[in-house]
């Protein structure tokens, strides 16, 4: 007798089980270019402030007044690009999700993300229900 072992065994198989029904691969094809227009643009804008805060830094500057300009302007760059980092993870994470085929399922309970939501958000790691819990601090992350 011959132990012959399911294919099935050989796929690795899916936490949660229920299989979320696939979205339109056209359709994701449309939300990754958005995705990565998105993270083109914030790219060349996260490059351009840097560049822009080292060309200030380099000169010497004396007048007060500008010296003032000077560090209202790097805060306000150095915020503004923790924000944009952040967006571009959230970014990067969703591709990661488009190339997993995973994209449009909410990352903590595997159910479909509202389309309307991703129209709005392309990134958005969870469903409504989720993200409304997370707001309130009660979604536990599973994160990897
Ligand atoms: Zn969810």
């Amino acid at each position: 007798m011959q132990f012959i072992q399911p294919i099935s065994s050989l796929i690795p198989s899916r936490p949660g089980g229920i299989e979320a029904e696939k979205m339109d691969k056209r359709k994701v094809k449309s939300y990754r270019d958005r995705l990565l227009a998105r993270r083109e643009g914030l790219v060349g804008q996260v490059e351009a402030a840097e560049m822009y805060s080292r060309e200030r830094d380099s000169e010497a500057t004396q007048d007060p007044a500008d010296m003032a300009a000077n560090a209202y302007t790097k805060e306000l760059l150095v915020s503004m690009s923790a924000n944009d980092r952040k967006l571009l993870e959230l970014i990067d994470e969703a591709l990661d999700r488009i190339e997993e085929g995973e994209y449009g399922e909410c990352v903590h309970c595997g159910e479909p993300v509202q389309e309307k939501r991703l129209e709005a958000v392309p990134w958005a790691r969870h469903c409504l229900r989720c993200q409304d819990l997370q707001e309130r601090g009660l979604l536990t992350e599973d994160e990897e």
